[in-house]
């Protein structure tokens, strides 16, 4: 989806990489830095690509490619997840691992951010190759990750198995027992209570604390979502749990839309693993009707690009929160703010997952486990201070949230780099 330029061409919407890398730099400028310290953090400190052969089911071997970036370990070790997708790559791999500093920054945890990925199919893949696969990827990385050093993750299409294969992995290379190598593990194995929907929660702290900025009480209010997968369905959950109307939801083949509110529950009940539910019933609408749709709170919940200088003008909600990752252009930020519409970034909003993750490495360190309710407290504690510090330093230096939430999440980082003579 793109805009035309002055020469009536197509424009495509900026890659993710170099999207990340204008907002770092404006965020270092407002801050006062100078273009040395944006040289510095402009790009991954180590970016790795690794081979790894796998003994496939049929006996043949096929050699994956992988990727690790460590954006920068100036405030502390990198933390990040290990996505497994058939596009994955090196630019992507650098641009999310730059996100994740922002969000260390933003959520003031003790970390720079990391990112990995695999370029492979894992629906393609048996259980036995997948195992192979993930234990062959930490043998790749081993040199460079550890607790003190670079802690993976779960991310798109990894979970918990896949954490508790890597983290074994690990154990037998280092001959040590590890837990903090590793996050979003199985509980048993030195998870954390709360891992696997702080994403969605760290959303939905995020739409609470913006709905009261603009006067609207979630009981009542009308939300649509676009995308029911693990992230969507889990928000409208929470949200229909504390009253909210959700008017509107969408998945990849079109949206279901009711101005007196969908029956939440029904629809939980009736969505597939892929997150799709809208074709089971006659009446949906398209996505890019659903996202003008009047309503009071917008959360994009799928994939990048959905808000663009194309839509941005009729887009009648009074906040949008960005649960995806990229979901609106720089260029529609702007007309957004313009519009005095309120946009939570996904820097921001997206925070949920590494914060618990944080906690969770915590409690691998110290030996003992918190109850879901301190997880649920703590990270509460944790992004509400995050929303307000990102709000009132975007009012008072007169920016858009995204740049403020950058602001925040650059600071330490520069500020760490200062004082160990890096810059
Ligand atoms: P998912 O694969 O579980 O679900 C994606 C959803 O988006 C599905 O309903 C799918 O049908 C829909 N979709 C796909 N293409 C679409 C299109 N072109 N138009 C409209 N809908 C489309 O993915 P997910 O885990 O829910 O993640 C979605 C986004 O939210 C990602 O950017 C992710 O990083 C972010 N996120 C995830 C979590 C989480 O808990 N998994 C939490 C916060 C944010």
């Amino acid at each position: 989806m793109g805009t035309t330029d002055e020469d009536g061409k197509e424009k495509e919407p900026l890659n993710l990489l170099t999207s990340t890398q204008i907002v770092i730099h404006d965020a270092l400028k407002k801050l006062g830095y100078n273009q040395d310290m944006y040289h510095f953090l402009e790009e991954p400190l180590l970016s790795v690509s690794v081979r790894i052969p796998v003994r496939m089911d049929d006996g043949s071997t096929k050699t994956f490619t992988g990727f690790r970036a460590q954006h920068n370990n100036a405030v502390g070790p990198t933390m990040g997840g290990v996505r497994y997708h058939p596009q994955v790559n090196e630019d992507e791999i650098k641009a999310l691992a730059m996100w994740m500093s922002m969000k260390c920054g933003i959520a003031d945890l003790p970390f720079g951010g990391g990112k990995g990925g695999i370029i492979c199919n894992p629906r393609a893949l048996s259980f036995g190759e997948l195992e192979r696969l993930s234990r062959g990827y930490v043998r790749a990385i081993s040199q460079i990750v550890g607790p003190t050093k670079d802690i993976p993750a779960p991310d798109m299409y990894t979970n918990s198995q896949i954490m508790g294969w890597m983290l074994d992995e690990y154990s037998r290379l280092s001959q040590t027992d590890s837990p903090g190598f590793i996050t979003g593990k199985p509980l048993v194995l030195g998870g954390s209570e709360g891992r696997e929907r702080a994403g969605a929660k760290g959303v939905t702290i995020c739409i609470e604390e913006a709905a009261k900025k603009r006067g609207i009480p979630i009981h009542g209010a009308r939300v649509i979502i676009q995308g029911f997968g693990n992230a969507g369905s889990f928000i409208a959950k929470f949200l229909y749990e504390s009253g909210a109307k959700i008017i509107g939801i969408s998945d990849v083949y079109g949206a279901l839309y009711d101005q007196d509110g969908l029956n939440i529950p029904y629809l939980l009940d009736r969505r597939d693993s892929f997150g799709t539910v809208t074709s089971l019933f006659e009446g949906a609408i398209t996505n890019e009707e659903l996202l003008t749709k009047d309503c009071d709170i917008l959360v994009p919940a799928a994939i990048s690009n959905q808000i663009t200088a194309e839509n941005a003008r009729n887009i009648q909600a009074s906040i949008v929160v960005e649960a995806a990752n990229g979901p609106t252009t720089l260029e529609a930020t702007n007309i957004l703010t313009e519009r005095d519409i309120l946009l939570v970034p996904d820097v921001l909003a997206g925070a949920g997952g590494v914060t618990v993750s944080y906690f969770e490495w915590v409690q691998n360190n110290q030996g003992y486990y918190w109850s879901e309710e301190e997880i649920a407290q703590r990270l509460q504690e944790k992004l509400v201070k995050a929303f307000h510090d990102i709000y009132e330093l975007a009012h008072s230096r007169k920016v858009d949230m995204r740049l403020a939430a950058y602001m925040v999440g650059v600071r330490r980082l520069a500020e760490a780099a200062l004082f160990r003579g890096w810059v």
